[in-house]
């Protein structure tokens, strides 16, 4: 089948290469030119697992096509697939612009009946304004070409991408009317038993359902850890005491500095104000997002509290800058709210992470108080004290007599429950982490 893409980001360029792989022809069609050059130049923009080589032998075999032409993209595919950003709005709300824009091409260059699927993640009631925006430029062309409007909400996560993408949990299909249902099996057709059909709205509603009861859980726990912190508990033995019941489970209830990336924080506040202009008040859903926020400010308030107010000439190493681990992505990570908050207290940032660092560079430029190191052990070098932001797995045993030593005050605030507290005590290690019974009272 020939399918096309719109908007080769992590979605995307995800979802062409999956499709293509599995034999379908893809042409990816993005507006940033530089990306698409570098495309078929073989330079992938991001960092997935195993996304490279899936791209890269799949355009060799010619299954994968990337161009700027929008026209050639529009006349390419049966099925075209809008997965732009839907970044959000001053206001929070979803910004649709990039989602109708799309919309908008489609309809002005196509000659045949098109199948139109939207995975980009869109408040209820978008496909009825993909399908006016396409009948609206339809008929200004004068033109009475048939179509049909699907929603196809994404769920990979970031880090595992190609796999969730391979092997869904499930494949959510929207759809107002049967007849494009025989056409939307074959792009997904290994995978027809996962294939969960519904309205459309419904389709739209379920996406941010489930991001916003992911958030939720994060939140819980967080509210959780703060509580066993000042009433001396260990949140670590809570974790375990409630994941062991199957109706709570052990997924998505680790508690942390907060959660980023780029869906959680815009899904929720997306939906509050979806909340809002239906008259409703999510109360829950505010109060996740305010703890989110909190949360994220939970190191630097650690730091500050340590060293009496007075950051300003100090430098600390971090330690991972991606939102999490297995991608370089640091959209809304924690990171950045610590690193931001750290130079507007005139502290100096000495950073590491795996796969982030360019990323890092390209967010902040170069500047005195941010040194980007190449190893984990470099960014502890003469720093005051090290400061865990993301959990990748080169950190989860390290030398920790070698950060003694590097350090100047032994002690590590761990944004993501790492360590064994009763390990950095016998190390001589002050080792502050999330909700551990151990509190500086912030
Ligand atoms: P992204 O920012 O990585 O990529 C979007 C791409 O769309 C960019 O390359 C941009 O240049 C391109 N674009 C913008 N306008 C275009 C146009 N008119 N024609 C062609 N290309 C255009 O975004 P993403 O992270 O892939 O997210 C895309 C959508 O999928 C969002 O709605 C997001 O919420 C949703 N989603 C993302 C994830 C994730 O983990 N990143 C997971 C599930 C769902």
């Amino acid at each position: 089948m020939k399918v096309t893409v719109f908007g080769i980001g992590y979605v995307g360029l995800v979802q062409a290469a999956v499709l293509s792989d599995v034999g379908h022809e893809v042409c990816c069609v993005d507006i940033d030119a530089d990306k698409i050059e570098n495309l078929k130049k073989g330079i992938i923009p991001i960092y997935e697992p195993g996304l490279t080589p899936l791209v890269q032998s799949n355009y060799d075999a010619g299954r994968i096509h990337f161009t700027t032409n929008a026209e050639q993209g529009v006349a390419f595919g049966e099925v075209q697939f809008i997965a732009v950003g839907t970044p959000p709005d001053e206001d929070g709300s979803a910004d649709l612009q990039y989602v109708l824009k799309v919309a908008e091409t489609i309809a002005t260059y196509m000659t045949s009946e098109k199948i139109v699927i939207d995975k980009s993640t869109v408040p209820v009631g978008t496909g009825d304004k993909v399908k006016a925006r396409i009948a609206k430029v339809l008929s200004a062309r004068k033109q009475d070409i048939s179509f049909h409007v699907v929603s196809n909400p994404e769920f990979l996560k970031e880090g595992a991408a190609v796999n969730d993408c391979l092997r869904p949990d499930r494949i959510v299909i929207g759809m107002d009317s049967s007849e494009a249902e025989s056409s939307l099996r074959e792009p997904f057709n290994r995978n027809h038993d996962r294939m969960i059909f519904m309205d459309i709205r419904s389709a739209e509603l379920t996406k941010y359902a489930a991001n916003c009861m992911l958030a939720t859980k994060i939140s819980f726990m967080n509210e959780m850890s703060n509580m066993a912190e000042k009433l001396g508990a260990d949140i670590e033995m809570v974790r375990k005491g409630i994941g062991s019941d199957e109706r709570i489970g052990y997924h998505f209830i680790y508690p942390g500095c907060g959660y980023g990336g780029s869906c959680f924080p815009k899904d929720v506040q997306a939906l509050v104000k979806t909340a809002e202009s239906i008259g409703y008040d999510s109360a829950l859903l505010k109060s996740v997002e305010t703890v989110n926020a909190r949360q994220k400010q939970k190191l630097f308030g650690y730091l500050n509290e340590y060293f009496a107010d007075d950051l300003a000439g100090k430098t600390f190493a971090i330690w991972g800058l991606s939102f999490k681990p297995k991608t370089d992505d640091m959209r809304e990570a924690s990171s950045r709210v610590l690193m931001e908050s750290l130079w507007a207290a005139g502290a100096t940032v000495q950073a590491y992470d795996p796969e982030a660092m360019e990323e890092c560079q390209r967010i902040y430029g170069t500047r005195d108080d941010l040194v980007l190191v190449g190893t984990k052990e470099a960014a502890l070098k003469k720093a005051d004290a090290l400061v865990i932001c993301t959990e990748w797995q080169n950190f989860r045993a390290p030398d920790f007599e070698m950060i003694k030593s590097s350090l100047r005050h032994p002690v590590i605030f761990d944004g993501r429950n790492l360590y064994s507290p009763q390990r950095m005590a016998d190390s001589g290690i002050d080792y502050y982490a999330i909700g551990r019974g151990k509190s500086i009272h912030i």
